[in-house]
């Protein structure tokens, strides 16, 4: 997986932010304060137009780019978090990308920052087993369905973490917003990467 690889994969990335803005905006309306689909697509245009402004020309700078870009353009608590995941993978990255071992950073970025384990209703839940399907030797077509799957888990849990977690047992029933936005990254990348 070179440069150009993981250019392509989050451009898709944004743009499935951007289709389904409205759809993350509505989720989080529900259970914490209806921005994360905007919070989202602002950082993600963000990205795009850094990428193609100054072309990175490795993936771990590509990576890094990403994640300082999400950190100063997402706010909230999803964008240090997905920020601290796009840096953490930029450090994993050497020049031609292992997704697993990539994600397997960022994911332990999210954690090691958000203090959130599975269970807990977040985007944890939902690139969790994607990463344990990657490690596990499985496609990414695989980890992305097991990250919709992750995702569609957090509706009957109870927030532990961020904002939704104010709600106590009001936040079941729900999906959880961030998950939705991390299970389209993986979808982005079995698109692009598959
Ligand atoms: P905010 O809650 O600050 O408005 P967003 O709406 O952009 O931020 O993001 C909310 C999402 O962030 C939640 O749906 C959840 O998936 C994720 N999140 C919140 N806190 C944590 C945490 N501590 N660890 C992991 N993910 C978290
Ligand atoms: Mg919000
Ligand atoms: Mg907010």
């Amino acid at each position: 997986m070179d440069t150009a690889a993981l250019t392509a994969w989050i451009r898709e990335f944004a743009r499935l932010i951007a289709q389904e803005k409205q759809r993350l905006t509505e989720l989080d309306s529900a259970i914490g304060d209806g921005d994360h689909g905007v919070n989202m697509d602002r950082g993600l245009t963000a990205v795009v137009s850094a990428l193609e402004a100054e072309p990175p020309d490795s993936p771990s700078a590509l990576l890094k780019k990403v994640g300082m870009t999400l950190i100063s353009k997402v706010g909230g608590a999803s964008g240090p978090l997905y920020g601290t995941a796009f840096l953490r993978m930029a450090a994993a990255a050497g020049d031609s990308v292992e997704l697993g071992k990539v994600l397997r950073a960022g994911l332990d970025g999210v954690t090691a920052r958000g203090k959130a384990e599975p269970g807990d209703k977040t985007m944890v839940d939902a690139l969790t087993p994607a990463v344990a399907v990657l490690e596990g030797g499985g496609s990414i077509e695989d980890a992305a369905r097991a990250a919709d799957e992750g995702r569609d888990a957090t509706i009957p849990m109870v927030a532990r973490k961020g904002r939704a977690s104010y709600l106590g047992e009001r936040s079941a029933g729900h999906l959880d917003p961030g998950a939705t936005s991390a299970a389209l990254l993986l979808r982005a990348a079995a698109t692009t990467l598959g």
